[in-house]
Order: structure tokens, then sequence, then C-alpha cells
């Protein structure tokens, strides 16, 4: 069977533990093609492999066997013609963004966005003379009344959206014609999500969260139409963000437990969200699984699990953000997410302490507001944890 028959017959979580490996010779494991360069036998033949369009084995900037693995999986997997895999998300993003855009174009970006996708945005664009249009992505119609026929080249959608798990409605989005659609598909993965089914032209992913999903490999990757993918392509071998192979290899390693991992961190961030639902401590609960989520049923149209991702909000602001964090013992206070370790954040003391109030309003993030990534471990004791913590929220306060 070729890997593309069982793209077609095979349920998403079974191709993830069987997907590429086209170049494995009978080696069960991904092979590591740890090598910069590889030998051409003739003239001809190098001749070829430098103009060819992804070729795997000619220098690893331009392609390598290992990479080329990771990448056929996920094109796999988001029913994608191709991909190409970068050295971290932002190498995927920003490909895109300078990859597809010149001088005089325009974006659609929504507000809610990653904070390395809002920086590109807000500052290199400009730099370059591409006006970028901010909308909320959650309103509808949003996207579709911001696009300039014409100028507008690019529509940048992120789904669910940090930090406060808002969602874009897919369809809406793969419905705009003209501009080229793109879809920041990270904190949903290729097993909750396939924007291009509804009509998305590119689907991006993070692949350093879930999809490797170890905290120990920085990667990214943009699927899609080869056509699109390929024109990326020629200006991704000269941006040079390639994909370590080693990065790659683990990209492979995390796809195949992706299914049980996802269902267990759904499961985890479903019981801490239900517990901090009814805590007095606690002013807002957001993860799409709850009936209070306000696109609740968008959530149960477009995604097979609601994620392993929560935001609530402290009532008591940034004291209480800040003792909560800090009074964790088995969720730990790290940027990223995905991964087997439960992660927090406190963007209003960490990330985002720069900002004035208002603009932390601006970006959905209130002083007491915390960002949960649920791991692996088992729930009990990480409700348990959350409960102690808030105690001494309690009892500081
Ligand atoms: C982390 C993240 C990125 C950036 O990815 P890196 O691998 O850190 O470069 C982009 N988008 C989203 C939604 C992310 O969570």
């Amino acid at each position: 069977m070729t890997d593309r028959t069982e793209a077609v017959t095979l349920h998403p979580e079974t191709r993830a533990i069987r997907a590429g490996r086209a170049d494995n010779d009978t080696a069960l494991a991904p092979i590591l093609w740890a090598t910069t360069t590889f030998v051409t036998p003739t003239v001809d033949e190098g001749r070829r492999l430098a103009t060819a369009v992804g070729a795997a084995r000619f220098y690893s900037r331009y392609g390598n066997p290992t990479v080329a693995g990771f990448e056929e999986a996920i094109a796999q997997l988001e029913g994608a013609e191709t991909a190409r895999a970068f050295a971290s998300g932002m190498g995927a993003i920003s490909a895109v963004v300078l990859g597809l855009c010149s001088t005089g174009d325009h974006i659609v970006a929504q507000r809610q966005l990653y904070a390395g996708t809002q920086l590109l945005l807000q500052t290199a664009c400009p730099r370059f003379g591409i006006d970028v249009t901010f909308v909320d992505g959650t309103r509808p119609g949003a996207f579709a009344e911001a696009v300039v026929p014409g100028t507008t080249t690019l529509v940048l959608a992120e789904t669910p959206a940090n930090p406060r798990l808002d969602l874009v409605d897919l369809d809406e989005v793969g419905a705009i014609a003209g501009p080229i659609t793109v879809v920041d598909s990270t904190f949903a993965t290729p097993l909750v999500q396939r924007p291009l089914d509804h009509g998305v032209d590119l689907v991006v992913h993070s692949a350093t969260k879930a999809i490797a999903g170890h905290n120990d490999a920085t990667l990214g990757v943009v699927a899609g139409a080869a056509e699109l993918v390929n024109w990326l392509y020629s200006f991704a071998v000269l941006q040079g963000a390639n994909a370590s192979p080693f990065d790659a290899m683990n990209g492979l390693r995390g796809l195949r437990t992706l299914g049980v991992r996802l269902e267990r961190q759904s499961a985890n961030a479903g019981a801490l969200a239900r517990f901090l639902e009814g805590h007095p401590a606690v002013a807002e609960v957001r993860w799409p699984g709850l009936e209070s989520h306000p696109q609740h049923e968008l959530a149960a149209r477009q995604m097979a699990l609601p994620g392993g991702l929560l935001t609530f909000d402290l009532a008591g602001g940034i004291e209480a953000g800040t003792t909560f964090v800090e009074a964790l013992e088995i969720a730990q206070l790290a940027t990223s997410l995905g991964g087997p370790e439960t992660l927090v954040t406190h963007p209003a003391s960490t990330t985002h302490v720069n900002l004035t109030p208002e603009e932390l309003l601006c970006n959905g993030i209130a002083p007491g507001t915390i960002r949960l990534s649920a791991g692996l471990e088992h729930p009990d004791d990480l409700v348990a944890d959350v409960a102690q913590a808030l105690e001494r929220v309690a009892a500081a306060g």
C-alpha cells in the first residue's frame, strides 16, 4: 500500500503512526540523515538537483530525506499535496508572509495572534511596504469585509488563537476568494482540525508544540497545494530557516503518539476547566469544550477534540496571578505548550510585563490571566495542584 492510498482508507491516528517513512529501507524507526551534503554521480544529475523543487539529496538547506519524511507525513495528515518544514513555527510564518507578499500588497490578519506573528506583521511588514489590517477573527464576516479586491494578497487566521482560545470559522476563511488564505493551526494539530478541507489554501504549524510534543525540538511546517508551497520553496531556500534533520526526526517521533497524547491532554484540560469554573477565586474560564465558551458550537462543528489548552482569569489580578504560578508544584512556569509537562504562563507578569493595562486588554489579557497547557500527568494530581495553589492565593489575599 502506498502512503497516499493509506491517506484515504485509514483513520488519521493510524496514518500518523505509519506516515513519512518512504526513505526508510527496512528500518522501522525514521532514519536520521545527519548530513549537510550528498554526492552527485554526474554533472547532469547535480544540475538537475540544484534546480529541482524540493530535492531531498542535494544539500540539506534545499532538502534532506529525514526532513522530507516529516514533510510527507504532515502533507498526508493535512490532506495537502505537499509540505515544507522550517526551523521553527516563526520560520514557516515569516516564509509565508515575506515569500508571498511584496511592496504594495495588503494583508488581513486577526487581532488575536501569537505574539511573534503579531510582531512580524507590525514591525517587518511596514518596513517592506506591506500594509496590514487587523480584524476581530471571532466576528462573522470580519475577514471578508476587510479584503481589498486586487490588493489583498494574504488572509491570515489562527484558530484556536492566543491567548483566550478564540476560534475562527474555518468555512468562512475557506470561502474567501482572491487572496491566499492561511491558517495557523498549531493549537489544534492535524488530528483535531484540517483547515484545507474547509477550502483554506495553506496551513501552518509550530511543530515545536504538540506535534513534536516533547519540548525538545524546534520545528515548523507549511502544507497546501504544490503550486503555492513550491513557490514558497524558492524563498525558503534563500531564507535559510530549514528544519534540522534531528528536529524533523523528533517531529516524526511525536506524530506516532500524537493521537493518544491529545486525548489525555484534552481530558486533563477538561477536568481542570470544570474544577476552575466553579471556584470563587476564578472570574472566567475559557476552554472550547465548556458550554460557557462563546463559540462552543463552532468548536463542536470544526474540532475533533477541545484540546489541552485553557485560559482563566484570577479575580485577584496581578498579585493573585503571581502567587498562583509560584505556588504550583506540578505545573511549571514556562513558555510553550503541547508537551508532556503541564505548563502555565502569566502574561501580565512575564511575556507582556511592559504593556499598559489598556494594551493588555487589547490583547485579551487581564492582570490575572493564566494560560495553562495540560500535560500527560494524572488529572487528579493536576486538579489537586491547582486547588492548593488557589488556597495559597486566598491565604495571601
Ligand atoms: C509557538 C507558536 C508559534 C511560533 O512557533 P516557534 O516554533 O516558537 O517559532 C506560532 N504560532 C503559534 C500559535 C504558536 O503557539
